[in-house]
């Protein structure tokens, strides 16, 4: 596991002094990695700081920082940089640390390299953070199973294997898209009217977001030799903030008997920032307490560490504003809270998991960990558990099949044109930094035409 050290040190400042802002998301605590291009410099990579950029790329290539793998580090491989070891990772961290701490003279006393090492977030094009070859998506929350499942087994909402099995579907790499991008309404083909017809096409009419974290490997296994429970968090890099937007009619349609398909792989929104697993060291807690009715897990998924300390707690939001909301000046209004301690398994359980028939990870992949939920209705982590599946029946007053308020007097079911969506993480614990995510935003713009649809 990943243990507290000086880098955590409540007392540690920075001279770039918007990181001792006590609302920052980006603390010398914090220093998550993040990929970007200017004109002048090209692709890098950086690591968040206050309001700011520290250009490591640019930082290695000048003798600032040292690595094993300085020439793919100037040339803004991620990749490369998340499969060095562990111990390496902690020193690299443990020197970026170093040189960007209030009494370390190297950049803040040399006026000319500390301009160019150092960029103003919102200077930069934020790209994805590495390359992502493969993509998972998970079904981790047990709360979210249960009440998408309630809505369609009333009386058995969650099916036998999910108390033994983290769930999960391979979804797709190539539409993975970088917070702050548009998010098009997908076109595809749309449930029968009635029963035995057929399946109209056109305008997805029920979009949906899934609050999810994702979770980044970092080294890897050759294919036919799983990753140990006991060594899994060895390969974990870190995590970022995921929404798996969804088109619910779409899905509806198609899911059965192989999955969902069309439904989810039209964009899937990360946000910029990999918050290291070393940062997050003191906010890992146990994994979650299952009812003493539910089975343990296989041998094979249980190990001390996951136990004790698999879990991360990190607290998470989601915001809506509509276009009509930011033409009248409303600010996004809050639509859940929920917490990733509460899912029903650790990364670590699902990486293992996904390794476990051989099958090898590299570094890069990404699996994000299903719409996170909680227990309670403001904890629920897309629309259709919001509303309950508002579209399937009309709203009955006084039950939780209602549609959403929002203060333009406008309402939703589900996401209309124009809709932003936006979600927001931090890390909090007594005696540590509070540490944040940034944000995963994507607003909604209309499908194209029908007559762009088949040129
Ligand atoms: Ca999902």
């Amino acid at each position: 596991m990943y243990e507290t050290n000086e880098t955590h040190d409540r007392g540690l400042t920075s001279w770039v002094e918007s990181a001792n802002d006590s609302q920052t998301d980006f603390p010398i605590q914090n220093l998550p990695f993040c990929r970007f291009r200017t004109l002048i410099s090209g692709l890098g990579i950086g690591v968040g700081i206050g309001d700011q950029i520290l250009d490591v790329s640019l930082c290695v290539k000048e003798g600032l920082l040292r690595t094993s793998i300085d020439h793919a580090v100037i040339h803004g491989n991620m990749n490369a940089l998340m499969e060095i070891s562990v111990t390496e990772r902690a020193e690299l961290r443990a020197s970026i640390s170093r040189l960007l701490s209030e009494n370390n003279t190297a950049l803040r006393d040399n006026p000319m390299a500390r301009q160019r090492a150092l960029l103003a977030q919102d200077s930069v094009e934020f790209v994805l953070p590495c390359t992502v070859g493969d993509y998972t998506d998970f079904y981790a929350s047990v709360f979210h199973a249960t009440n998408i499942g309630s809505m369609f087994r009333p009386d058995n909402p969650l099916l036998p294997n999910y108390k033994y099995i983290p769930i999960g579907y391979h979804g797709r790499g190539s539409s993975l898209i970088v917070s702050g991008h548009d998010v098009r309404r997908p076109v595809g083909q749309l449930p029968p009217a009635q029963d035995g017809g057929a399946p109209g096409f056109g305008p997805c009419k029920l979009l949906d977001y899934e609050l999810e974290v994702g979770m980044y490997v970092g080294r890897g296994n050759r294919l036919g030799e799983p990753i140990p429970i006991n060594e899994a968090e060895d390969h974990l890099f870190g995590l970022c903030l995921v929404n798996d937007w969804s088109a619910r009619d779409l899905q509806r349609w198609e899911y059965q008997p192989l999955g969902p398909f069309l439904a989810k792989s039209f964009a899937t929104t990360l946000s910029p920032w990999i918050v290291t697993m070393e940062a997050l060291a003191p906010f890992r807690c146990p994994a979650f307490q299952r009812p003493s009715s539910d089975p343990q897990p296989l041998p094979y998924l249980l190990c001390d560490n996951t136990t004790h300390s698999g879990g991360v707690d990190l607290n998470l939001e989601v915001l809506l504003q509509s276009a009509k909301m930011k033409e009248t000046g409303e600010g996004p209004i809050k639509m859940s809270s929920s917490n990733l301690r509460d899912l029903y398994w650790t990364p670590a359980q699902m990486l293992t998991h996904h390794s476990s028939n051989g099958c090898n990870m590299s570094a890069g992949d990404l699996f994000a960990s299903g719409t996170v939920s909680g227990p309670t209705r403001s904890a629920r982590g897309c629309l259709m558990e919001l509303t309950w599946d508002g579209e399937l029946d009309n709203p009955v007053p006084g039950t939780e099949r209602t549609p959403i308020q929002l203060p333009t007097g406008e309402q939703r079911k589900f996401l209309a044109d124009g809709d932003e969506v936006i979600f927001r993480g931090a890390c909090s614990a007594d005696g540590f930094r509070t540490i944040g995510f940034g944000e995963c935003r994507g607003a909604v713009v209309p499908a194209l035409e029908p007559a762009h649809q088949t040129t």
